[in-house]
């Protein structure tokens, strides 16, 4: 509304004006073209992220799968759209989203305790078996545990957290690499539309921004020739500086964190938190398994069978305020926005990091390096 009147103005200013007023105002063309096309494309630019990331929240919000006891609780259409749901998840490796193996119903049923209160000690000592699906943890190499060496569980969603997993009390979901709940599109920023997103945001306080420097220069001018202030485009100068001092605050905290691979979450509660990160040491010697290690460890499976493979993990533990997977601020922006320009600007592909690897979650950067160093793993 305010953009057709000022290009009205531009294009057709009244005779008063161009004949009797004390600064002459003529017809400017040019200048209502460039305002339409620079406001149509800002306009494209904010609307296709912002779309973007609202699809996004309905077909792959990043959710973990819940448990079988946690799912006992849902209600049947809930399951249904669930199922549905990770049936369309884009990321390509989560296999969390795949529905549980048959045998582990039936297992659960008669061996394993209520899964809401984990017991560690029942589960090291094998009285209880543990919840299903720790195998997707330690077949990687590095996955972030507790102080015994057992994944973070959720008994909310009855289920393992991954890395950087955080439980949403607004939808009581665990949300893969969750940023926060945005009342404003509806859903959580997650790892699946973070990138969006933040498109969004940018292109918003750009869009604000020149709404803003238009009106402001034509509430001047037409000050300045003696037409008094005119009350809707001072209302709209004021709403435009709002939402602009909003999304570029919003733009420059999302762009600030993501440069130092932290969620919003994350931020919130850095301080002084640690880690404790189970790393594999590798294919063990006989000499080495007679050595007494540097550190604690987990052997996995808990409860190994014939010809299983045994997989051996350290449990290190980050120092405070660390950040294990800050890979430095360009390539932490790249595995948010992508490796080309173009993935940069338009909301086409997911971030890289939504593709986990199959020896990590997320990659982890030079602190797990010189953790391994430390406790001797690597010579690197
Ligand atoms: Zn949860």
């Amino acid at each position: 509304m305010s953009v057709s009147r000022n290009v009205d103005y531009l294009l057709r200013p009244s005779s008063d004006l161009q004949l009797t007023a004390a600064y002459p105002v003529n017809p400017r063309r040019g200048t209502a073209i460039a305002i339409i096309v620079v406001y149509c494309i800002l306009l494209a630019l904010m609307t296709l992220p912002y779309l973007r990331t609202f699809q996004v929240i309905q077909t792959n919000p990043g959710y973990i799968r819940r448990g079988p006891h946690a799912q006992r609780d849902q209600p049947p259409s809930s399951s249904s759209t669930e199922k549905q749901t990770f049936q369309r998840s884009c990321a390509p490796t989560t296999i969390e989203e795949r529905p549980p193996k048959p045998h582990s119903r039936s297992r659960s049923r008669s061996h394993s305790a209520p899964h809401r209160d984990l017991d560690r000690k029942a589960i090291f000592d094998g009285t209880v078996a543990p919840p299903p699906g720790l195998e997707r943890f330690y077949a990687k190499d590095a996955f972030v545990c507790d102080m015994s060496g057992l994944p973070i569980f959720c008994p909310k969603c009855d289920n393992w957290k991954r890395d950087r997993t955080h439980h949403c009390s607004e939808v009581g979901r665990c949300v893969r690499r969750m940023d926060h709940f945005c009342p404003w599109i509806g859903g959580i920023v997650s790892e699946t539309n973070l990138k969006f997103f933040l498109q969004f945001v940018v292109y918003a306080a750009l869009y604000t921004l020149f709404m803003l420097v238009v009106l402001a220069v034509f509430v001047a001018e037409q000050v300045r020739i003696g037409l008094g202030r005119d009350a809707w485009l001072i209302g709209i100068l004021v709403c435009s500086a709002t939402f602009f001092f909003f999304a570029a605050g919003m733009s420059g905290s999302v762009i600030q964190m993501s440069l130092r691979n932290y969620t919003t979450v994350e931020n919130l509660f850095k301080g002084n938190k640690t880690y404790f990160i189970a790393v594999y040491t590798g294919p063990q010697t006989p000499q080495a398994a007679m050595e007494r290690p540097l550190y604690p460890t987990v052997t996995y499976p808990l409860r190994p069978t014939p010809g299983a493979d045994i997989r051996q993990f350290a449990i290190l533990q980050t120092k405070p305020g660390e950040n294990p997977w800050d890979l430095g601020a360009l390539q932490n922006w790249r595995e948010l926005m992508g490796y080309s320009w173009l993935e940069w600007l338009l909301p086409i592909k997911y971030s890289p990091f939504c593709k986990h690897g199959a020896r990590y979650e997320y990659p982890f950067g030079p602190v797990l390096d010189r953790m391994r160093r430390e406790a001797g793993l690597s010579s690197r």
